[in-house]
């Protein structure tokens, strides 16, 4: 089932007394498509649990509808929307057994709906398997571990089998190791079951290794919805650019001069001729190749090695950042007592984006 927002907006009132209104959603206007594994990816308090809680009814729009297909659900009661929902903290009752918590949504379907016992304990064996809990069902939350909780959280969101599946920040909890685990695991059941799943998140690593399509938040407002490399390889502003990948884009302030791209007054790049503007220049951290004939002088600060690749801190004036943080292959020599570090660039690494707006410029590289 896909979901569609139509000029979906939510506004709260401010929490102090003259402050303005916040718009925790701003125009939401898109689709998602059905069966796919949607990110909700930006900072805190960027309105990703405002537009969840939307979609599955426990708040209610300023502005805008909703759709379920073909199906308006905006003025829909959250029981009847047929979500499952999980959250950061699993939320479990902690005095019923596994069994317990997972049959408890189905406790209350009522009319043709309603379940006998029997019924309701094959479904929930059903979810348990799918989430691997099966093992587990007579225990109590106390006696399962912060990954196992979470699993009976999801077991009990898909229990009902629903339409849509809504996960707010459900890795949060858990420990790094967990956290990987159970964010493959989402993966798996979701690919099994094939619901139409919302996934929040402020971990772009863990938005870009889950999702279908990547929705980038900032401030209410929508920043770019694409596949997950394409929001790495081709990001619209400064924002998205920075806010994925890691180590981080290093981001400088420079110039376009006609057919030449300047990093403070070092000449890093030739391109087709545009006008001059005043820029930021991204450039991913395996956009740099040391070079002796490089434009761009930076000052030594470190030789870090990784093992599978090496990686070159280092500081220029233009920079913007700390430190600027290049990685090369682990085979190329680099002296380390040296006072500077030339690089030239792989253009495909390097973006533009005017200084104003920080939306990107596109540039042709010139070729040598
Ligand atoms: P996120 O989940 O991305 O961290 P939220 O959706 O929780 O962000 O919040 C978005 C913005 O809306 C924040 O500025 C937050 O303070 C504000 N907000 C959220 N819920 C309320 C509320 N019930 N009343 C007033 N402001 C709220
Ligand atoms: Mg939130």
């Amino acid at each position: 089932m896909k979901i569609i927002l139509k000029n979906l907006t939510k506004k709260f009132p401010s929490r102090s007394k003259k402050g303005a209104d916040v718009t925790a959603v701003d125009n939401f206007d898109f689709e998602i498509p059905s069966g796919q594994l949607i990110g909700l990816l930006g900072p805190s308090g960027c309105g990703k649990s405002t537009c969840l809680n939307l979609i599955s009814g426990l708040e209610e729009p300023t502005e805008g509808q909703i759709f379920f297909d073909d199906e308006d659900v905006t003025d829909l009661p959250p029981e009847n929307r047929g979500v499952g929902l999980v959250f950061q903290n699993y939320a479990l009752y902690p005095h019923l057994t596994v069994m317990k918590n997972i049959t408890f949504p189905l406790e209350n379907f009522k009319g043709d709906k309603k379940m006998s016992k029997l019924e309701m304990q094959e479904r929930a064996y059903e979810a348990a398997k799918l989430v691997q809990i099966d093992g587990l069902m007579e225990r109590r939350p106390s006696e399962l571990s912060g990954g196992q909780q979470q699993r009976v959280a999801i077991a009990r969101a898909l229990v009902k089998t629903p339409r849509v599946l809504l996960l707010d920040e459900p890795l949060s909890n858990l420990d790094a190791r967990l956290r990987l685990q159970t964010r493959e695991e989402i993966r798996r059941i979701q690919r099994e079951t094939g619901v139409t799943t919302i996934f929040v998140t402020h971990d772009q690593e863990e938005a870009m290794s889950i999702s279908d399509l990547i929705v980038v938040m900032k401030d209410g407002k929508i920043q770019q919805i694409d596949k997950p490399q394409r929001v790495y390889d081709d990001p619209k502003n400064l924002f998205v650019a920075k806010f994925l990948g890691t180590p981080a884009i290093n981001v400088f302030v420079g110039s376009v001069k006609k057919d030449r791209v300047f990093i403070g007054d070092d000449e890093v790049m030739k391109i087709k001729p545009q006008e001059n503007r005043n820029v930021y220049i991204g450039i991913r951290p395996e956009g740099f190749i040391p070079d002796e004939n490089g434009g761009l002088n930076c000052k030594l600060r470190a030789v870090e090695v990784t093992g599978r690749d090496k990686s070159i801190v280092s500081t220029h004036y233009a920079g913007i950042g700390e430190t600027i943080r290049s990685i090369i292959d682990s085979d190329i020599n680099i002296d380390e007592s040296a006072k500077e570090v030339r690089f030239s660039l792989k253009p495909n690494k390097v973006y533009l984006f005017d200084k104003e707006t920080e939306e990107r410029v596109d540039f042709e590289a010139a070729k040598e």
